[in-house]
């Protein structure tokens, strides 16, 4: 239903008000798809990568965010999804499903205004409400900033990198906005070099239809998908990825030394084919704070009996106590490590 929409598309144009209508529409079905999403991306450890490239996909989330993320799954690729805040904070649950897919999220403004013609304090205030919506429906926080259209100036950029964001344009313009077939698509991302990043879009048929296409391509010259740098901007290979011997779980507890006079301790009592529950139990404090660290791609979807906030990169969260006792809880999804379980960093009183 995308497609007639995309042939008048110019680069990330903004949305029409009725597909914004179709798009609160199709909201609920993307809730319940997200939810039905927990399959192990396809592993792509056995590719060799002699380089690494960006694939970046602006405008989201969609109405179809759901079917992009099954393509970039079945296909073993992460990608870098460049978010209009609006859309996020209409769609918190698809945002949701790119980090619980193993996307990064990226800042795409608010509602992709022509930003050059800002202020420096709309400018600053636009990124930061989107920041705050991503961060909020994701619990990433951005590194990365797209300006809509390309279009940036010297303000845009300090204002960005005052906010912790590293602007990124693109390498290779796929013309997905501009009505190219699947060929064109493959044929224009062929031209992607170790480093580089192209630019496509969330919401379009033909550019999820050319990623299999593209990535037998990459693989065909030894490159791989990988993440854009917030340091240099560049395309680098994914941190964070979990080796591909892992040992198994051993189901013990995991204790760490008591550090400021309290112990957690950790169990695994459910689990399930995508994800499993953890329950952490602390002795010797009534308030108390547990640092528990996660191993990327998993993360954490639910938490229960306490108060969780997240670092910079989400997969650190500090858990206080709230009053409800000295067992707290959270459910993580595997997102392909289904062998890694979280480590308690430390456990402290206060
Ligand atoms: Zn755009």
């Amino acid at each position: 239903m995308y497609a007639s929409i995309g042939g008048f598309r110019r680069p990330s144009t903004p949305r029409t008000s009725r597909l914004t209508v179709r798009l609160a529409v199709l909201a609920s079905t993307v809730a319940l798809s997200a939810a039905g999403l927990a399959v192990a991306a396809t592993p792509s450890s056995a590719a060799v990568c002699n380089g690494y490239v960006g694939l970046t996909f602006d405008d989201g989330p969609t109405g179809s965010t759901s079917a992009l993320l099954s393509v970039l799954r079945a296909n073993g690729v992460r990608a870098t999804m460049f978010n209009v805040g609006q859309n996020v904070q209409s769609n918190p649950s698809a945002a949701r499903a790119q980090v619980d897919a193993g996307m990064w999220v990226a800042n795409h403004s608010w509602n992709h205004a022509h930003m050059t013609s800002m202020s420096q304090s709309q400018m600053q205030s636009d990124l930061s409400q989107t920041n705050s919506a991503i961060q909020s429906a994701t619990g990433v926080r951005p590194q990365l900033f797209r300006p809509p259209y390309g279009e940036t100036n010297s303000t845009l950029q300090s204002v960005a990198s005052s906010l912790g964001l590293r602007q990124v344009i693109w390498d290779v313009d796929s013309q997905d906005w501009n009505g190219a077939s699947v060929g064109q698509i493959v044929s224009n991302a062929s031209r992607l070099q170790a480093g580089q990043v192209i630019l496509m879009h969330d919401g379009i048929q033909n550019t999820r239809d050319a990623i299999p296409q593209i990535m037998a391509n990459l693989s065909s010259r030894n490159l791989c998908p990988g993440m854009i740098s917030p340091s240099t901007g560049r395309a680098v290979a994914p941190d964070g990825t979990p080796p591909p011997t892992t040992p198994p779980p051993t189901g013990t507890p995991t204790t760490p030394p008591p550090t400021g006079g309290c112990t957690a301790t950790a169990t695994t009592p459910n689990v399930w084919g995508d994800r499993y529950n953890t329950s952490v139990t602390v002795q010797g404090a009534g308030n108390w704070t547990v640092v528990v660290a996660l191993t990327p791609p998993q993360r954490v979807s639910t938490t229960w009996n306490g108060s969780p906030s997240w670092d910079s990169t989400g997969y650190v969260m500090t858990m206080r106590s709230n009053g409800s006792g000295n067992t707290f809880g959270f459910t993580t999804m595997m997102n392909g490590n289904s062998s890694a379980r979280p480590q308690i960093r430390s456990c402290t009183t206060g």
